[in-house]
């Protein structure tokens, strides 16, 4: 019997089983894919996430980026110059397997092609049931992703799910992240490149389902260059913050993208389950010790931290997607807008913090 379950191999279980085995406590980590995994994403990450795992993160980057351009509906080029601070690119299958390897050396077991199948609390006791042995724990932390059956399993409210797809090539290289506008609506197609090539995706994020996205995102890439067939763009979902939510039931907590918790307006969400898995290890190693539950504090907590930044995310997304060609022209193509929103993504700023002189700019239109 462990002391914690984690289900999912993602950035936010392995937070949480690395910060969990640090602390004595016996973890086990169940994943249904075979690891290492390669998730869809464009694996672009904030140095900020260094906050929360105390061991060196560079073996695990594939390289920096410090320019970004724009386009909308892949014309008009707008090439700004070089952002601040870089941001971080990586690989998702070295990336994940990196952090679940450090999971492993503080003694998180983990166990993969291992698919959660149901799940059952009984006499203070979970059993999670597998495509093999179950698996019993006192504790359950589920990071399962974006349309993951867990939430649904633990009776919590469901994310809803927006529609992404990813591509990856190694046709050409760069050193500078892209993003088109107007091309898709309400969503916006982006590159980030990698010391071998590109990471393409595309996401409408405010729920639409356009049939043809993965056409879209492969025209995108063919046209900047790529060598790309349609057939090798994958699709995935996300699940988006749309409000607070509860994040806990009994004995168990959410973490990562089956908690919503992803940025609604640029879609980042590693950082977010990175954080999430780092309090979901504090709380549960607090509730394995005084047999006080403290899932409440954990919902509150990250409520409390993330809470009121998304608010203003949210007051921006409903602007930036009803008038995103507006946006686009008064202030997003500016050096000046860049520089906030490279600050934003590398973890440097909140949007709290400039959505009130952002906001005064852009509602008049
Ligand atoms: C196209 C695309 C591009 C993106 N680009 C970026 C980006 O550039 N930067 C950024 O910060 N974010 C990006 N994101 C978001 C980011 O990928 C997620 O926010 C992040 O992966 C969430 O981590 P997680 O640990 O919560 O879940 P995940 O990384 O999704 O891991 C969940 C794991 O749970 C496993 N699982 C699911 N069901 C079961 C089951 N029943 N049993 C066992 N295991 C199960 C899955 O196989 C998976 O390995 C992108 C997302 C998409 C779709």
């Amino acid at each position: 019997m462990f002391d914690c379950i984690m289900v999912g191999a993602g950035p936010a279980s392995s937070t949480a089983a690395y910060h969990l085995a640090k602390q004595g406590r016996s973890v086990v980590v169940v994943e249904k894919a075979s690891l290492p995994r390669n998730k869809p994403c464009s694996g672009g990450v904030p140095g900020a996430i260094a906050q929360w795992l105390d061991f060196d993160l560079t073996p695990a980057m594939s390289m920096k980026a410090n320019k970004i351009t724009y386009t909308w509906k892949m014309e008009y080029l707008v090439q700004v110059q070089q952002i601040n601070s870089p941001m971080w690119m990586v690989q998702r299958d070295v990336f994940d397997d990196f952090l679940i390897k450090q999971a492993q050396k503080t003694g998180a077991e983990v166990r993969h092609s291992t698919e959660v199948k149901g799940i059952e609390l009984k006499n203070f006791l979970w059993e999670v049931k597998t495509n093999s042995e179950p698996v019993f724990g006192r504790y359950l932390i589920a990071a399962d992703g974006a349309g993951g059956p867990m939430t649904k399993r633990l009776g919590l409210k469901e994310p809803t799910l927006c529609l992404s797809a990813s591509l990856e090539t190694r046709s050409i290289k760069g050193d500078s992240v892209n993003f088109d506008f107007g091309t898709i609506k309400k969503g916006f197609i982006w590159s980030f490149p990698k010391a071998d090539g590109y990471s393409w995706s595309i996401a409408a994020m405010r729920g639409d389902k356009p049939k043809d996205i993965k056409k879209m995102l492969a025209e995108y890439a063919l046209k900047c260059g790529a060598d790309v067939s349609v057939s090798n763009v994958r699709e995935h979902p996300r699940s988006l913050w749309d409000g607070d939510r509860k994040l806990h039931s009994p004995n168990s907590l959410l973490a990562g993208d089956a908690a919503s918790l992803a940025d609604p307006l640029s879609g980042e969400g590693i950082r977010h389950a990175i954080f999430s898995g780092f309090k979901a290890a504090k709380a549960s190693d607090r509730a394995l010790g005084d047999a006080d539950d403290a899932k409440e504090p954990y919902t509150e907590s990250i409520a409390q931290e993330w809470g009121p930044d998304m608010v203003w995310i949210g007051r921006l997304v409903r602007a930036f997607y009803q008038f995103t060609g507006a946006v686009y022209r008064a202030g997003l193509q500016f050096p000046r807008t860049t520089k906030l929103m490279s600050k934003i993504l590398c973890g440097e700023l909140l949007y709290a913090d400039i959505a009130n002189r952002a906001f005064n700019k852009l509602m008049p239109f």
